[in-house]
Parts: structure tokens; C-alpha cells; sequence
């Protein structure tokens, strides 16, 4: 029998999970220590990038291509109007193909893989976004500045070959890069043109929630 009510993972670890089966999103005591760090270092924001997408992320794997298909109560019990459901599909086709064979330091990217925290990412930045314009005085450059530092990071190229080929985030980079292209604030704050790398045409910009 499923006991409900353990973690998946230790109070010590900087993390924050969504649990289908339980219905549950678990924020270890650290994760909640390194949000309140960065908010106390940002005080003149009402929320930061990390913590606003932070919990709107793991909020959104309930309903991503794993946690639709457990209801309320975490038993696998499918819950959606078929309609929305077909529509979700076809969704989730678009992120698989939005990111698959992208290009990385080490080899070109899995979209099968990645597609539920990518839905994860996605949900996390749109979310997080439209709390941030809640703002009067909202720096939407700062913001998308901070959305990119979220996801620095170092490693030797046989660790990220390693993330490349088993774990289900995208590589770090694209974490960075990709998200904010589907969003009109970003062209708009930015300036970005059609010449721009960046720059993806309104029609392939891709929005889930
Ligand atoms: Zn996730």
C-alpha cells in the first residue's frame, strides 16, 4: 500500500517536487531556506522570478502529460472532457517537436523526454509572469534577466552528455532560452526582431495554460 504521506526526498536537499500519486507538491525545507534567500536579496520585489515559478512549476505537473491522468485523490483515473484531453495531446506534440534535435554543447536534444517539464517550464514562466505585471512598478527586463540566471550552471561536458541522454529537464540553456520565446512580453521588452536569433513568428509561439 502507497503511503501517501512519505517524501520522495530528503528535508536536506534544495528541491521541490510534484507528486501524481499522491496529488501532492512537496518544498524541502532547504528549497524554502534558497526562496527566502533570494526574496530578503530582492526585497524591492513583492515576488522573485525563482519562487513565482518555483511553486507555479510544480503546480502545473498536475496537469502536465503524467499528472492529467491521475485525479484528486492521486489514483490514475482519467478526469478530462476527451475533447480537452485530444486538444492537451496535440499540445504536447508541439513542445516535444519545439525542442527535440535543438542543439546543445553535447548533441541535440530529446523532446520525448523533456515534453513534461518543459510543459512544467512553460506553465512556471507564463504563471509567474502575469503575477510579476500584478506589480505597479514591474521591470519586466529584470524579470526576464532573472528568468536566465535561474538556470546557470557548470559542468564538465561528460555530466551534461550524461543529462542530455536520462534526465527529464531539458539542458539548461535551452531552460533558459526557450520558454520566454513563446511569450509576446519578451519581444515586446526586448525589442526582438525578426533578424534576432531568438525570434520565433507569432503562429509557432507555443501556449499551453
Ligand atoms: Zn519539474
Amino acid at each position: 500500500m502507497l503511503n501517501k504521506t512519505s517524501w520522495h526526498m530528503p528535508a536536506h536537499m534544495v528541491n521541490a517536487y510534484y507528486s501524481p500519486d499522491s496529488n501532492t507538491i512537496v518544498f524541502s525545507k532547504q528549497q524554502f531556506c534558497k526562496l527566502l534567500f533570494t526574496l530578503l536579496n530582492n526585497l524591492h520585489h513583492k515576488i522573485t522570478v525563482e519562487s513565482a515559478q518555483s511553486l507555479r512549476h510544480e503546480i502545473s505537473h498536475a496537469f502536465d502529460n503524467n499528472g492529467a491522468q491521475f485525479d484528486k485523490e492521486g489514483n490514475l483515473n482519467k478526469w478530462w472532457l476527451d475533447k480537452d484531453y485530444e486538444a492537451f495531446e496535440e499540445k504536447q506534440k508541439e513542445m516535444i517537436a519545439l525542442f527535440d534535435g535543438v542543439e546543445t554543447e553535447v548533441g541535440p536534444a530529446n523532446g520525448k523526454l523533456i515534453v513534461s517539464e518543459n510543459i512544467a517550464d512553460q506553465g512556471g514562466i507564463t504563471a509567474a509572469l502575469t503575477a510579476a505585471k500584478d506589480e505597479k512598478d514591474v521591470d519586466l527586463k529584470a524579470f526576464f534577466r532573472q528568468w536566465a540566471k535561474i538556470w546557470r550552471m557548470k559542468a564538465s561536458k561528460e555530466f551534461q552528455q550524461m543529462l542530455l541522454s536520462m534526465d527529464v529537464h531539458a539542458p539548461a540553456k535551452l531552460r533558459a532560452n526557450i520558454p520566454p520565446t513563446n511569450l509576446e512580453e519578451f519581444y515586446e521588452t526586448f525589442d526582438v526582431k525578426e533578424t534576432d536569433k531568438m525570434y520565433r513568428a507569432p503562429e509557432n509561439r507555443l501556449k499551453i495554460w
